[in-house]
């Protein structure tokens, strides 16, 4: 049976640095809610400011009009097999919608945490940058890019800081974490349907891990 592999962790957990390591290397499709809000954010209208205006305080987006983003992404034809959702579901709503999704769809849920200690992680998010072509997450502490600033692959490009990944708005985030997206982790557990990888140390050894999990 196919999958759908959802990958939970705090901010800064490296949930979509893997993500990206997994599409590449096995060529699972990645779906990042979080990439879909933040190129819709570009658009000049009211939704588009809206969405904007709550991803720069740190909250989350209404689960409604992510349900759709969600559920418009994977009717794709390129989703007809094994995704990974990265960033998707953030709450028990959510979680809820997610399962009759994946019964529509006829796939199994199978929940990853990507375990990271909290002080680890704002390192991780003071130090992230990512290539705004490409979607490349580099960090200038455990992953630089060869040139300063630059994207590997697009070196016209210069790399950004996300704003809501400066100190104000990650304890937000973080705070949303804990009160709405960690209960998830018990709704998996009790179903048995979730694996706690050990999100610390080398990015291939945290690869391997979740590797191992998700077969
Ligand atoms: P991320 O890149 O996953 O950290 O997401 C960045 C921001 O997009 C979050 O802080 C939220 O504002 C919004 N977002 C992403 N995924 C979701 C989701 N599943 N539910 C609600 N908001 C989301």
């Amino acid at each position: 049976m196919d999958k759908i592999i959802v990958l939970i962790g705090p901010p800064g957990a490296g949930k979509g640095t893997q993500a990206r390591l997994l599409n590449e290397r096995e060529g699972i499709l990645q779906i990042s809610t979080g990439d879909i809000f933040r190129a819709m954010r570009s658009a000049d209208t009211p939704l588009a400011r809206e969405v904007q205006a709550v991803m720069a305080s740190g909250n989350l987006i209404s689960d409604e009009l992510t349900f759709k983003v969600v559920r418009d992404r994977t009717s794709r034809p390129d989703a007809q097999g094994t995704y990974i959702l990265d960033g998707y579901p953030r709450t028990l709503v959510q979680a809820e919608q997610l399962e009759s999704l994946a019964e529509e769809q006829d796939k199994e849920i199978v929940a990853v945490e990507v375990d990271v200690p909290r002080e680890d992680l704002l390192k991780r998010l003071t130090g992230r940058r990512t290539c705004p072509v490409c979607g490349e997450i580099y960090n200038i502490y455990s992953k630089p890019p060869k040139v300063e600033g630059r994207c590997d692959e697009h070196p016209d490009a210069e790399l950004e800081h996300r704003k809501d990944d400066r100190e104000d708005t990650v304890a937000t985030r973080l705070a949303t974490y804990d009160e709405l997206t960690a209960p998830l982790l018990d709704h998996y557990r009790k179903t048995d349907r979730l694996k706690v990888v050990d999100g610390t140390g080398d990015l291939e050894a945290i690869y391997s891990r979740i590797e191992k999990a998700i077969k």
